[in-house]
């Protein structure tokens, strides 16, 4: 793609898209010199350019794409229910059902004992909508102090304002004047990046829950509504949580009456090779977050399940007010609901799950046998998602002379060979659709390998046989 743009027909694509688009996460200005790679039509776990290249999709879009790009059951659920009712809301006692038949399931099929859905249409506003349940809560209960939020570095939750501020990555805050106040910050489970010489995990999980209560004393209990986090830290790097480290942190937040949030947007539906990462991690949430993989993003639909601690002070709160004042025009939506559903519904038929863990396990010891090469630091993951953590300098931990230089590199190479991959700073992640093969795994391997090698040998180290 490099230097395409300044020879690029004035009417190409890429011409078009750098005079007319202005790109999600991406440097605006990189953009108009090298312009976009434009994905034209997907099939299986594979994406092809607009000039007919092959693409392993290795993060299944973002993190997404359970299904693949080309399953017709969607594309037919989709179709009969635009017939059948195109667009129906759930404001003023309406509803219909797509949206009782998916409330019914997620609520159902949840860890816990979750009483109740409400629809949203991204993983951001389901963050959000969770923030304002957690707060009119407070409220309802007689607490007005109770509000303050506890989530991690390294998260990620999202970018609208609230959902921005719980996310604790720089670039989601410099210069967006965020994080909104009210939002505290606790350490991240990154073990391998933050434990102290000679820690233990379960040593490094026992200090995070400890600096967790010293957080909550200094701020006062009664202050603290709820804690934040993704089973599996997903843009944050894929930071599996080190052993005991949930166990504990809940201990702390039952201690304090403190709700715990579970953002399952990455997690839910089969990515850690369980249906949930809760259930993954024994976590027990008051509110599980999802979203993504709930209808295979080929539709935007999301949901916040929660238990009756939460709905029910809610339900009341909406009687006294006369109504709960939130809610989105498109929350539900009835053909959305329905790729949700279906998606759903093969991915139980399909025992996709059992898939994730399957070809999960072998992506995973596959990128550990690499871990003698040169630029491998820490091979990391769990189920169908995993990150490898590149270095130079494996006893300092650390990589080229600026974050993000060898990661880049790296992901580059890798898409050269025809794997998309996602660099995340100095980690590349694999997060493949669920319907994966062990051949295709196997690709992605060798094509990884490869790229390794090729930055390798650029850098003038010398690769082992
Ligand atoms: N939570 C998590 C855990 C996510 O990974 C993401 C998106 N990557 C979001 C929330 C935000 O979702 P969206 O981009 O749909 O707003």
């Amino acid at each position: 793609m490099a230097d395409q743009i300044p020879t690029a027909e004035p009417n190409s694509p890429e011409a078009r898209d750098v005079r007319y688009h202005l790109h999600g996460y991406t440097n605006a200005r990189l953009n108009e010199q090298i312009g976009p790679m434009i994905i034209d039509r997907g099939e299986g776990v594979y994406v092809y350019d607009n000039e007919g290249r092959p693409y392993i999709e290795a993060m299944a879009g973002l993190w997404s794409v359970a299904l693949g790009f080309s399953e017709e059951r969607l594309v037919e659920a989709a179709a009969t229910q635009m017939r059948r009712l195109p667009f129906y809301h759930s404001f003023t006692h309406k509803s219909h059902g797509p949206m009782i038949d998916l409330a019914e399931k997620l609520v159902t099929m949840c860890p816990g004992n979750m009483s109740k859905a409400f629809f949203t249409n991204s993983g951001s506003e389901a963050n959000d909508t969770a923030m304002k349940m957690v707060w009119y809560r407070s409220n309802a209960l007689g607490k007005p102090e109770k509000k303050k939020l506890i989530a991690r570095q390294r998260a990620y939750h999202g970018v609208t304002i609230a959902a921005a501020s719980l996310t604790g990555l720089p670039a989601n805050h410099l210069s967006f004047d965020l994080p909104l106040s009210g939002i505290l910050r606790t350490g991240s489970p990154h073990y391998w990046r933050d434990m102290l010489p000679g820690e233990t995990e379960e040593q490094f999980a026992s200090r995070r829950a400890a600096e967790l209560e010293e957080l909550i004393l200094a701020e006062g209990p009664d202050t603290i509504a709820a804690f934040w986090g993704e089973p599996v830290l997903g843009a944050g790097g894929v930071v599996v949580p080190p052993a005991t480290y949930w166990e504990k942190i809940q201990a702390v937040l039952a201690k304090y009456d403190i709700l715990l949030v579970a953002d399952e947007v990455i997690c839910g539906f089969g990515r850690t090779g369980k249906m949930f990462g809760c259930e993954t991690y024994g976590i027990k949430p008051d509110i599980m977050l999802l979203s993504k993989q709930i209808s295979s993003s080929y539709l935007p639909i999301s949901a916040v399940v929660a238990n009756e601690r939460v709905v029910g002070p809610i339900m009341d709160e909406s009687a006294r007010i006369g109504t709960f004042g939130h809610g989105f025009t498109a929350g539900g939506h009835p053909v959305a609901a329905a790729v949700a559903l279906e998606t759903i519904r093969i991915i139980e038929e399909r025992d996709l799950v059992a898939n994730a863990a399957e070809q999960g396990e072998r992506l995973r010891n596959g990128l550990a046998a690499m871990a003698d090469h040169p630029l491998v630091g820490e091979v990391r993951g769990v189920g169908l998602v995993a990150a490898v953590e590149l270095v130079i300098d494996k006893q300092a931990k650390t990589a080229l002379e600026k974050p993000g230089l060898l990661g880049a590199a790296v992901n580059k190479a890798l898409q050269d060979q025809g794997v998309i991959g996602r660099a995340m700073l100095d980690a590349v992640a694999f997060c493949p659709p669920l319907i994966i093969t062990a051949a295709e795994v196997d690709a992605i391997l060798t094509k990884f390998r490869a790229a390794l090698d090729t930055v390798a040998s650029e850098l003038g180290l010398a690769v082992p046989a």
